[in-house]
């Protein structure tokens, strides 16, 4: 071997270092992967098996490191896995989340508002102490440099004795191995930092895919054709208000023991006990309930590659237009029917940094009232929106206390958190019995309402905070949400409205997300074969024929 300056030989090798850090990484940083992975386990031989994975996983960190760092990459590549493993590992032990595909989506696609929120002292702390530090420390680090031939020889044997190792330590463990994590697949988002690598690296290759533009998704329904049923009907308005985080539990006419929607009691709804949202996070939900896929369908790159309800319905000259209070459409509408509420001014109901609801209601009636022929309002709320609760209402809201008014929401009492998520329903009621009062005095038009929650919410309830969880294993809390109809006495008139049939099926009937798509086409007298009337919620109860 060529010999070198003595200064180049001093300081730690590269791959020993790459160990090290391999070694912190899962034993440090992976504390919920193995209390899931034990939970997981039966039968006896756990602690072999266990340090037999860990000598694997050590291994296979390793082994990767290596392959990326050289002279020139390792300190950067160590200094931003500190900072970001940090980070993951506070989210993931805070609130109990698996950084899976759907979440990596939900914190690349969040505003800055939302971010903001997220972020208190305490996790800044935490990064800064066990991400920011580390990182910098590690420029201090004396490495050994070789040669370039040296280094490659000496790369290559250190990466054939880590092959060895994964090969030893992975061999006699697989057979057990495997069928585990195919019955708990949502472990693999546990594994740290390999879950928010992979699931980066999936949602990017999505983006990729995704078309760019309107004109190159998928036809949704070419045949579509507005057919109208009763003849020269009156032109119809229907207002969708999408709600956010709600769940169907503290939803007061679901019979939740306590009143969170007075309003909405005292107006005539028809309100659905039974619904399960597509997905438990918004990125999914939305773009899934406008699809003709669904959830019973449900094929993420599919969705996203074709048009979805509301372009069907713009084609056919339905006026549609998309008012955000939040992040967003999600790609469920085109640009021009998007208008953004969030950063408007009026001192009434926004502070300069968010709005309250009510924006979304303020000019409804006006916006109705001048439009000539059908046309169809979605209302994006800001609902429920965590971990900030306690800024999701007015303070004439805050009726059940005391409240959780900070973000660190794992440290209020349960039953103060509960009270701030109430008073958020609370709102999101009187929000939308706004909207039925606007729409009860428009004459142009007949009217409907409808309201449905995008997910549910978890406060807690077995250490899970938020939403986002891997939909296989998802709690009710995340996935049951509230679904309501209204219609005008008149609209009820033109369907053959059977109320007691609608009552009947709203107690009784499991419904999803899924049937938006197909009674929204029915609500519009869209004739398509896209249209199943299984999934119709008036199909049955209206004595207007089905298509
Ligand atoms: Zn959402």
């Amino acid at each position: 071997l060529i010999s070198l300056p003595e200064s180049s030989r001093k300081g730690i090798r590269t791959e020993i270092l790459c160990l090290f850090v391999s070694i912190i990484l899962v034993l440090a940083c992976n504390i919920r992967f193995w209390r899931a992975i034990s939970a997981a386990l039966s039968g006896g031989g756990n602690w072999l098996f266990l340090i037999d994975l860990g000598v694997l996983l050590i291994g296979l960190h390793w082994l990767a490191l290596m392959l990326l760092a050289n002279r020139w990459t390792l300190k950067p590549i160590l200094s931003l896995l500190a900072c970001l493993t940090a980070a993951a590992v506070y989210f993931m032990m805070k609130y109990g989340v698996f950084l899976d595909k759907a979440m990596i989506a939900n914190i690349l696609e969040t505003d800055l508002r939302e971010a903001g929120e997220l972020v208190d002292w305490k996790m800044a702390a935490f990064i800064a102490a066990l991400g920011v530090v580390p990182a910098i420390l590690i420029w201090f680090v004396p490495v050994r440099r070789l040669g370039w031939k040296d280094a490659l020889f000496i790369r290559a044997g250190f990466i054939a004795a880590a092959l060895a190792v994964c090969v030893m330590a992975g061999w006699p463990i697989l057979g057990r191995l495997i069928p585990i994590m195919r019955a708990h697949t949502e472990i693999r988002y546990l594994i740290t930092p390999s879950n928010y690598i992979a699931s980066t690296g999936r949602v990017v290759a999505g983006y990729w895919k995704r078309p760019a533009a309107a004109e190159q998704l998928r036809v949704t329904a070419p045949d579509a054709r507005q057919v109208l049923q009763s003849g020269a009907r009156r032109p119809r308005a229907i207002v969708l208000v999408l709600g956010e985080t709600v769940r169907a539990q503290n939803w007061g006419l679901n019979g939740y023991a306590r009143q969170t929607t007075p309003e909405l009691a005292k107006r005539d709804v028809i309100n659905f006990r039974n619904a399960g949202s597509c997905g438990t996070d918004t990125g999914t939900s939305v773009p899934c309930m406008f699809s003709e896929y669904g959830r019973r369908s449900f094929d993420q790159e599919k969705i996203h590659a074709s048009e979805s309800l509301l372009h069907v319905l713009a084609r056919l000259k339905i006026d549609v237009s998309w008012l955000d209070n939040q992040t967003g459409c999600k790609g469920v509408c085109a640009d021009a029917m998007f208008v953004d509420l969030s950063k408007e001014t009026d001192p009434a109901f926004c502070n300069g940094k968010r709005c309250f609801d009510d924006i979304l209601v303020k000019d409804l009636g006006k916006r109705i009232d001048g439009a000539k022929g059908d046309i169809l309002i979605v209302l994006h709320m800001l609902g429920s929106h965590g971990p900030a609760y306690f800024e999701r209402y007015p303070d004439t809201f805050r009726r059940f206390a005391p409240t959780c008014d900070t973000t660190d929401i794992g440290n209020c009492q349960a039953e103060a958190l509960v009270n701030t998520y109430d008073n958020t329903i609370l709102y999101t009621d009187h929000v939308v019995a706004k909207a039925i009062d606007a729409l009860e005095s428009i004459a142009s038009h007949d009217v409907a309402m409808i309201y449905l929650s995008d997910h549910g919410e978890s406060l807690g309830e077995n250490g899970l905070f938020l939403h986002g969880a891997p939909y296989r294993i998802a709690p009710a809390e995340q996935t049951r949400v509230p679904f309501l109809l209204w219609f005008s006495r008149a609209f009820q008139g033109d369907l053959g409205f059977d109320a007691a049939c609608m009552s009947e099926r709203a107690a009784k009937e499991e419904i999803s997300h899924d049937v938006l798509f197909h009674t929204m086409l029915r609500l519009f007298d869209v004739k398509t074969k896209s249209y199943e009337p299984s999934l119709d919620l008036l199909h049955g109860c209206s004595r207007q024929a089905a298509w």
